[in-house]
């Protein structure tokens, strides 16, 4: 990952160029963090680190310590809160903004990649309204294993660095610990990012954050000569990266629970992990979100929630594109999601090629997998097992339900020759043997609430293997045990 003949860094060290601060000042609010006192090492992930060239002793030591408690700034770093709105549940929010968040400032890799630096939870922003600018340790620690762990299944996602805990409360439900959460990401412009300018008709600006966005990570718009408009060119490329996204989601059995427009990234990144889950027991309309009364970010929602969030980005970005043109940019959603989803099942399937009667030999196991909640990650993995596919066979009800598929899912292998072992290979890489369960978080934030942070650690190096079969870790692939069927996730963070 690390150029071999580039140095090691450390955090007095790094190369910044912080260009969104370099924006007009419209664009955000600049402040230094709140210090947490008497803060603590919670975690800190090696794999993140290499991305910003760090020391791994660097990054167990008191000066990283003290960045993520927000009590030392490298230099170079100039810290702000974004500005944004976003639909809420379907609602505009003119004004929405990191409450809790700071950018630090970006820096420039050995690899010419640029990552921002963000702390969450670092105190009150002029964006906190009502709110107290800090996060709890049970949110950070749901953040930090689960983008790690969805860029070790090859989702995209921002990234986290580490975490840090002290003792004072903050107040939820219940007192909490406190903790702050160090993130990285290319960037970390939303869909809102746009909106916030749009809907106070401050259209310049809407300009020159596309001007920015396209330069800093879409370059590739600019200099397609004969094809539409830049502008245009970027819609395109976010609605194809959101549909990808959320065909990837939808295969892994991911829920977000809170797809507002401000937490839709404009890379097609998963962004703001708050009450999302990893499906159990196999029900399109599962709400992973306690809060969700209503269902709208329910599973079987997420791809059309996805074009939704792409046509407030459209609207947003209608200055700039013609409504026909937005209209044609959002009508490529749906044959691009559908494309990527049926790939990514047939490759669940261990299928390598396309055949007639392959989405309904999906939709036909989806089906079966609903009627009695089959734990969707255990069953795809079984199915990769050599032989008469007994073990997936254990895991349906419905017996003679799935003999008859199965029957006509081993005809489709035979048609095109398949081969078990090869296809045991194939489907291993592509089915996780490990997802980060609740009750798997859950049972590592209540040993970190008592101090006792290994288990962290231990999610943190099992999840960064999900397809690894790992001897050892056997239990962590086990379906949630009867206690863990009453934890509620809500949007409280
Ligand atoms: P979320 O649903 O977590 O993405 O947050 C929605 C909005 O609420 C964003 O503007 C956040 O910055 C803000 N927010 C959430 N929690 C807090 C908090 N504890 N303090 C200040 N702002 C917050
Ligand atoms: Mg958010």
């Amino acid at each position: 990952m690390h150029p071999k003949d580039a140095p090691l860094r450390t955090l007095d060290t790094l190369t910044f160029d912080n260009r969104y601060a370099r924006l007009p000042p419209a664009f955000y609010r600049k402040l230094q963090p709140t210090p947490l006192a008497q803060p603590y090492l919670v975690s800190v992930s090696d794999d993140a680190a290499a991305l910003l060239d760090l020391d791994p002793a660097e990054i167990r030591g008191e000066r990283c310590l003290n960045l993520l408690a927000g009590n030392y700034l490298p230099p170079g770093a100039d810290p702000l809160a974004m500005n944004y709105a976003g639909h809420q549940f379907g609602t505009l929010v003119p004004q929405l903004g990191d409450g809790r968040a700071l950018l630090l400032g970006e820096i420039i890799n050995a690899r010419r990649e640029r990552w921002t630096l963000q702390l969450k939870g670092a105190g009150e922003t002029p964006f906190s309204r009502t709110a107290d600018g800090r996060a709890v340790l049970r949110s950070t620690i749901r953040e930090y294993l689960c983008s790690e762990a969805m860029h070790a299944l090859g989702i995209p996602t921002t990234r986290a660095l580490g975490i840090a805990g002290a003792d004072e409360p903050v107040y939820r439900e219940t007192p909490e610990t406190a903790a702050v959460l160090l993130r990285l990401a290319p960037t970390n412009v939303r869909f809102g990012s746009f909106e916030v300018f749009y809907y106070r008709r401050e259209l310049d600006y809407v300009k020159q954050l596309a001007d920015h966005v396209i330069e800093e990570y879409f370059p590739q718009c600019t200099d397609a000569s004969g094809a539409p408009g830049a502008y245009e060119q970027l819609l395109i490329e976010v609605i194809e990266r959101t549909a990808r996204l959320m065909a990837q989601w939808q295969a892994v059995g991911f829920c977000h629970g809170v797809m507002n427009t401000d937490n839709m990234s404009i890379l097609g990144l998963t962004l703001d992990y708050g009450p999302y889950g990893f499906m159990e027991g196999f029900n399109p309309g599962h709400i992973c979100n306690h809060s969700d009364t209503q269902g709208r970010y329910a599973y079987q929602n997420q791809p059309y929630i996805g074009l939704w969030n792409c046509s407030r980005l459209a609207q947003a970005l209608t200055p700039l594109i013609p409504a026909e043109s937005c209209n044609a940019a959002l009508a490529r959603y749906e044959g691009a999601y559908l494309e990527h989803y049926a790939a990514l099942m047939r490759a669940k399937l261990g299928l390598t090629t396309v055949m007639q009667g392959d989405d309904g030999l999906i939709n036909d196991l989806l089906t079966l997998l609903a009627e009695h909640q089959t734990d969707y990650t255990i069953f795809f993995r079984a199915l990769g097992e050599i032989g008469d596919i007994d073990r997936a066979r254990d895991e349906i009800i419905n017996r003679a339900a799935f003999d008859a598929w199965a029957a006509r899912y081993r005809e489709r292998l035979a048609a095109e020759n398949s081969n078990d072992t090869e296809r045991r290979a194939r489907m291993h890489a592509v089915n996780p043997k490990y997802v980060l369960r609740n009750h798997l978080a859950q049972i590592a934030i209540e040993k970190a609430t008592q101090k006792d942070f290994s288990e962290v650690d231990r999610l943190l190096a099992l999840l960064r293997r999900p397809f690894d079969e790992q001897p050892d870790n056997e239990a962590y692939a086990s379906p949630p045990p009867d206690w863990a069927k009453n934890i509620e996730v809500s949007c409280s963070s």
